[in-house]
């Protein structure tokens, strides 16, 4: 044990700052509320990844506000103290190897779902292309240890949607970036409002499984710019 476990060199300043920038997104589409929340990106190539300082402040977050962290979660580089949802990011990353991006929020809608504990239904055309199915819900779990991390892996294990929506707590995406799993948080907060929309006038007509298997293989295969 030579190395020192909090330094000020600035290791991995570019992906911290472009990650830092992220979190200006979860403030434009209004998923957290003073400091909660958070986003991590493993960093390419090495055992290691990014995220958010705990407590620190959304307004004029520069990369010093994001901190450098081995997989276990242990800080590697950064002037902050990292985000208390640490562990649970870094128990993905530990378990998907294909995941490089982690977004945590307490966006009101999907977190409303969480307290009722139930799964969003694939109801909307739009869900079904970013979803490819229901938006599941994870266990009750506490922070501070792996439960957080293992209810997020074991409820997306055989899921197409990279969102979980943890009981009684907030909503947990992934993406083989921290853009893709910011864009799902954006896009889980988005459809768990229109649905919940929908419930106050009836009740939301399902979609047929097949239509939304190709509503997914076309969004997820051809859509957009190639
Ligand atoms: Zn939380």
């Amino acid at each position: 044990m030579t190395a020192p476990t909090r330094t000020e060199r600035g290791l991995h300043q570019e992906q911290r700052a472009q990650v830092a920038a992220l979190h200006g997104e979860l403030v434009r589409y209004a998923l957290v509320t003073w400091t909660a929340g958070n986003v991590s990106e493993r960093v390419p190539g090495e055992d290691l990844f990014v995220i958010k300082g705990s407590g620190v402040s959304y307004d004029g977050l520069s990369w010093e506000g994001i901190t450098v962290c081995d997989l276990d979660g242990t800080v590697v580089d950064g002037v902050r103290r990292p985000s208390s949802d640490t562990a649970a990011h870094a128990y993905v990353y530990r378990h998907l190897p294909a995941v490089n991006g982690v977004v945590h929020t307490h966006s009101p809608y999907a977190t409303a779902w969480s307290a009722r504990g139930e799964a969003i239904p694939c109801v909307l055309t739009a869900m079904a292309d970013e979803f490819g199915g229901p938006i599941p819900v994870g266990p009750f779990a506490l922070i501070g240890d792996d439960s957080i991390g293992q209810g997020i892996v074991a409820t997306l294990a055989g899921q197409r949607s990279p969102a979980v929506l943890m009981r009684n707590h907030g909503v947990f995406t992934i993406g083989d970036s921290a853009r893709s799993a910011v864009k799902a948080a954006v896009m889980c907060e988005d459809v768990a409002r229109t649905v919940h929309l929908a419930r106050q006038l009836g009740e939301p007509l399902p979609i047929a499984q097949a239509d939304i298997d190709s509503l997914y293989e076309r969004y997820q295969n051809v859509y957009g710019q190639r």
